[in-house]
């Protein structure tokens, strides 16, 4: 592997941050580069278990060197609380290993407070947001309206630019919402109990990464949430705020002209989402709660039930094809082992007719899912390593999959652990 980006295929929680753990021995920096610490990435290994919001899945590697790009939502209050958090549980974490891009925005005080405000204004229309502020960050970054992590080096001219901000934005707290107003000392507050906590940090690391790639250093990309929560082609509006695609990458992490030769999709053995928004292959009753028990679906982040359903290959389909996946990591596949048989959600009817293509949003809503059944295993398969001794059913159900979403499955993940995959010779 030379580049390669660790993408999301669905709705996100698909095991991104294992495959990142498990892949990075492989690689010498990892980035991040896109969305903010709404992720719940859950790392199983010698170190421990942990559950990584902003920093990147790489954390944890000697050698490794972890990097939050320029397009990350930058909230030093939460990575500030994240990284005493890792390192009290002894992990080492240092400008050497960690570097922050100076490109990067930062999310001020007031997005989280927005977030919250706006989605109680929405009531029963709301989107299910995690509150972190992230789709007020993410406005305000393209209305040119925070600071970039490198302002943090320019004290005076950052304070005035902030008096500029806490002005416009008082508008809104105050006029449209009926919130308190912030002052000039809560931000030197928040500049001196985080900000200045995480500058050791910030450095150019878009120059850092040009210097890597030039002396053969192995990158890997890390994304956060999956395709359809893309701010483009996922379920707008109940999406995230910013581009979950392999093709957002380079931007994101500060490589623009960066070529990237491999795209890992992970996809869940079934379907999991968190949150509002349309979800066609959802189960309800006794079926739902059994899964999401076995599962163990609920958030890394905020412990909601995940809604849960049957694999959706109409969806996988589309979102392999969104991020160009050269390979598939297949997870939690052990989670299946007490079905008799496996429900799969082949088609959708949309308008009284079957289609295989992902609709349009618009028609979401009223899709209907086709559901057929493959035979189940009904043993434990978390101790197998390789392929070959996976009972036939459960190779028929991943081939099933593999065949029908258009991308070679190459890893199948059978446990939470770092060392619990099978990969494939294909
Ligand atoms: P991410 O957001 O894509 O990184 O995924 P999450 O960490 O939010 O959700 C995946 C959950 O499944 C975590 O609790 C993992 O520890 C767990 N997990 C990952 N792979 C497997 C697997 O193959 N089997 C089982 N049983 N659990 C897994
Ligand atoms: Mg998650």
């Amino acid at each position: 592997m030379s580049n390669c980006a660790i993408v999301g295929i669905n709705w996100g929680d698909e095991g991104k941050g294992r495959m990142v753990d498990l892949l990075t021995e492989k690689f010498d920096v990892v980035v991040r580069f896109q969305g903010g610490g709404n992720a719940g990435h859950t790392v199983i290994n010698d170190r421990g278990k942990f559950a990584l919001h902003l920093l990147p899945s790489g954390i944890f590697r000697d050698g490794v060197v972890n990097i939050l790009g320029n397009g990350v939502a930058l909230d030093p209050e939460n990575l500030w609380a994240e990284m005493k958090d890792i390192m009290d549980k002894g992990v080492e974490i240092s400008p050497k290993n960690l570097k922050i891009s100076n490109r990067a925005s930062l999310l001020l005080p007031w997005h989280r407070e927005l977030d919250g405000l706006e989605e109680q204004r929405l009531a029963d229309k709301k989107y299910g947001s995690t509150k972190q502020g992230i789709a007020p960050f993410y406005s305000d970054k393209y209305q040119k309206k925070t600071i970039l992590a490198g302002e943090l080096f320019y004290p005076e001219e950052m304070k005035s630019h902030l008096a500029n901000l806490l002005e416009w934005k008082n508008l809104t707290l105050t006029k449209v919402y009926g919130a308190k107003p912030y002052t000039m000392e809560d931000l030197e507050k928040w500049i001196g109990e985080y900000c200045e906590k995480i500058k050791p940090y910030v450095c150019d690391t878009a120059e850092f990464l040009a210097e890597s790639e030039k002396s053969g250093k192995k990158i890997l990309f890390e994304a956060q949430l999956g395709s359809l929560r893309d701010i483009d082609f996922g379920i707008y509006p109940y999406t995230t705020s910013s581009n979950t695609l392999a093709a957002y990458a380079p931007i994101g992490a500060g490589v623009p002209f960066m070529k990237i030769n491999e795209v890992v999709g992970v996809v869940k053995a079934y379907s999991t989402c968190v949150g509002e928004g349309p979800f066609v292959c959802e189960m309800f009753g006794d079926e739902a709660e059994t899964l999401r028990k076995e599962g163990a679906e609920y958030g890394a982040k905020t412990g909601r039930p995940r809604r849960v359903g049957p694999v959706d290959i109409v969806a996988t389909r589309y979102g392999v094809e969104l991020q160009g996946a050269t390979d598939i990591a297949l997870t939690k596949l052990d989670v299946l082992s007490y079905m008799d048989k496996i429900p799969v959600c082949t088609k959708y009817i949309v308008n009284g007719k079957e289609t295989e293509r992902f609709p349009f949003n618009t028609e979401l809503d009223q899709a209907e899912p086709v559901i057929e059944y493959m035979d189940g295993w009904k043993c434990d398969i978390s101790g197998i390593r390789n392929w070959e001794d996976l009972p036939k059913q459960a190779k028929d159900y991943v081939t099933y999959i593999e065949k029908n979403i258009g991308c070679r499955i190459k890893y199948v993940s059978v446990g939470a652990k770092r060392e619990e995959i099978i990969i494939r010779n294909v």
